[in-house]
C-alpha cells in the first residue's frame, strides 16, 4: 500500500508489483504500484505539511521520532523477519540493521534540538549580523533494497529533525519492509502529510521527484549509474541533492598486521549481507610476505560458512537479490579466472536444496588490475586477493579506483597506520575495524562515491538553509 496524507491507499491506477522471496523464488505478496499522480499527490501533500511542521520546536519533532523508534524496537521480530523474507539477509543480520535503523532515529531525535545558528562580528557599529538554519522544505529519499530499513530512517530522521516533511520512495524489491517502516510512522502519529510512502515504477515516480519545483531536496542512495542520472534529471530545478552511490573498498592487510583478527574482520566486512553492502570490501591487498598463509587461512573458514534461507538457525550466507545479481558474480569470476585468477574456495552457485539465488562465498588468489572485479562493484560474495611490497604500492592501488566510500587498514603499527589513513581518498577508513557505521558518524564517499554526508551532526546540514540576516540599527 502506499501512504499518502495519513492515509494508507492503493494506487491510483489500481497497479501493484510483486515481491519474490529470493531464497525460495516464491511470489510474497503483492502491494500497490504507484504513479506519477500518487508521487504528484504525496508531494502535494508534504507541501501542505510543510508550515506547521516546520513551526513546531524541535523537541516536539523530536519526541515524535522517539515514538517512531520505540515503535520500530517493540516490532522488531516481524520486521527483521520481512526484511530476511524479501531480500535474503541472514536473520541476525535483519535485527543488526533494525538497530542500526533505530540508532538514527534516537539519535536525531535528540538532535532535533540542536539546530543552532550564528552571531558574526560586524563591520559596521551599527550592524548586527547573524546566521539562522531553516528546513529546506519538501525531501524526495529513494533507497535501496540492500538495507531496505536503515537507509530509510538515516535519510528521514534527520529530515524530520530538522523540520522536513517526507516522500518515500523504497526500492520495488523491499516494499513491504518499508511499509512496516511507515506504520511506525503512522502508529507515532505524525501529523498527516509529514511523511509519505510511495512504493512503484522508479522512472514515473522518482521521474515525478525530480522534476516537480515543490520538492527541494532529493536524497538518493543506489549505484553509481542511476545517481548520476538523478543528479541530471534534478539539475532543471537545482534540487539540494546528496548522493549515497557505490563503493569498491580496498582492504589492506601489511605484514605487522594481527593476522587472525585482519582474517576474522575481512569474513566479516566482505561476506556480510552476502557481499551486498556498499562498504564491504571488494579487494583485499595483503603484503607479499604474508599473502600465501592469510589466503590459506581464510579460505579455510570461508569454506564451512553455512549457506541457505536466513530464516534458517545458523545461515552466514543468505541468496543474492536476483538472477542478474548471480549472472554478475558468476561472470565477476569467470573474468578473474580467465586473467590467471586461481579460486581457492568456492566459484559456483551454490547448491541448499532450495530454489534460490545462491552462490558460493569465493576466494580468488593472484588477482590483478586486468581483472573486471578490481574495478566494478559485484555485490556479490567473492573475495579477490591482491598483494603488494610496499606501502606505496599499497595506498596507490588501494586509490585507484573511480569510487571513494570506505577502505579498511590492517597494521599494529602507529605510525604506518597515520601515514597510510591521510592518503587514502575515502570517505571512512576502519582501522582493524571492519565495522565503522555508527548513527553519529559521518557516513558517505569521495569521487564517485557520492555527494554530502548521512549521520550524526553532518547528516542533519543536508536538511537546512543557511538564512544570513544583517540589521541596522538606527544610532
Ligand atoms: P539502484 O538500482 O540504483 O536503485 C536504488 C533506487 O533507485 C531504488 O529505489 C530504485 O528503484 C531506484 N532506481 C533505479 N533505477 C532508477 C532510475 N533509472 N531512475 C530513478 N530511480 C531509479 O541500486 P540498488 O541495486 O537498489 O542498490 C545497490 C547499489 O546501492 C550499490 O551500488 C550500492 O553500493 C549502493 N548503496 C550505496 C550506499 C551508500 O550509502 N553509499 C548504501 C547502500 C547501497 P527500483 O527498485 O524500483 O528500480
Amino acid at each position: 500500500m502506499l501512504y499518502v496524507n495519513g492515509k494508507w491507499k492503493h494506487a491510483l491506477s489500481g497497479k501493484k508489483l510483486t515481491v519474490t522471496n529470493p531464497a525460495t523464488k516464491e511470489n510474497i505478496a503483492e502491494v500497490a504500484s504507484g504513479g506519477v499522480e500518487d508521487t504528484q499527490e504525496a508531494i502535494d501533500a508534504a507541501a501542505a505539511a510543510f508550515p506547521n511542521w516546520r513551526n513546531k520546536t524541535g523537541k516536539e519533532r523530536g519526541d515524535y521520532l522517539r515514538r517512531a523508534a520505540h515503535i520500530l524496537r517493540e516490532n522488531e521480530n516481524v520486521l527483521a523477519k520481512t526484511i530476511t523474507e524479501e531480500m535474503g539477509k541472514p536473520l541476525h543480520e535483519s535485527k543488526g540493521e533494525i538497530q542500526l535503523a533505530i540508532d538514527y532515529l534516537d539519535w536525531y531525535a535528540e538532535e532535533a534540538k540542536r539546530v543552532y545558528g550564528d552571531m558574526l562580528p560586524a563591520s559596521h557599529e551599527d550592524k548586527r549580523l547573524m546566521v539562522m538554519k531553516q528546513p529546506v522544505g519538501v525531501v524526495a529519499a529513494v533507497t535501496p533494497w540492500n538495507f531496505p530499513v536503515a537507509m530509510i530512517t538515516r535519510k528521514i530522521a534527520p529530515a524530520l529533525a530538522a523540520g522536513c516533511p517526507v516522500v518515500v520512495k523504497p526500492a520495488s524489491a523491499t516494499p513491504l519492509s518499508a511499509m512496516e517502516v511507515i506504520k511506525a510512522f503512522d502508529q507515532a502519529a505524525f501529523p498527516k502529510g509529514v511523511v509519505n510512502l510511495i512504493i512503484g515504477k522508479a522512472s514515473k515516480v522518482v521521474g515525478e521527484m525530480t522534476a516537480n519545483p515543490n520538492v527541494r531536496k532529493l536524497t538518493f542512495t543506489g549505484s553509481t549509474e542511476v545517481g548520476k542520472e538523478l543528479i541530471r534529471q534534478s539539475a532543471d530545478t537545482v534540487k539540494k541533492i546528496s548522493m549515497e552511490l557505490g563503493g569498491h573498498a580496498p582492504f589492506l592487510v601489511f605484514e605487522d598486521a594481527d593476522l587472525d583478527k585482519a582474517i576474522e574482520c575481512a569474513i566479516a566486512s566482505k561476506f556480510r549481507n552476502a557481499g551486498q553492502t556498499c562498504i564491504c570490501t571488494n579487494r583485499i591487498y595483503v603484503h607479499e610476505s604474508i599473502s600465501r598463509q592469510f589466503a590459506e587461512k581464510l579460505s579455510a573458514k570461508v569454506i564451512d560458512m553455512k549457506i541457505g534461507d536466513g530464516l534458517e538457525e545458523g545461515v552466514l550466507i543468505g541468496p543474492l537479490i536476483d538472477a542478474d545479481a548471480v549472472e554478475k558474480t558468476a561472470e565477476h569470476v569467470r573474468d578473474a579466472v580467465k586473467h590467471g585468477g586461481t579460486i581457492l574456495c568456492g566459484g559456483n552457485e551454490a547448491t541448499t536444496g532450495l530454489d534460490g539465488y545462491f552462490y558460493e562465498p569465493t576466494i580468488i588468489m593472484n588477482a590483478n588490475e586486468k581483472m573486471k572485479i578490481a574495478y566494478e562493484e559485484t555485490f556479490g560474495p567473492v573475495a579477490p586477493i591482491f598483494t603488494f611490497t610496499s606501502d606505496e604500492e599499497a595506498i596507490r592501488k588501494a586509490n585507484d579506483t573511480d569510487y571513494g566510500l570506505a577502505a579498511y587498514v590492517f597494521t599494529e603499527n602507529i605510525n604506518r597506520m597515520y601515514h597510510v589513513m591521510e592518503q587514502l581518498e575515502y570517505g571512512i577508513v576502519g582501522i582493524n575495524d571492519p565495522a565503522p557505521t555508527v548513527a553519529q558518524s559521518p557516513f558517505g564517499g569521495w569521487k564517485q562515491s557520492g555527494l554530502g554526508r548521512e549521520g550524526g551532526k553532518y547528516g542533519m546540514e543536508e536538511y537546512l538553509e543557511e538564512k544570513y540576516i544583517s540589521i541596522q540599527l538606527k544610532k
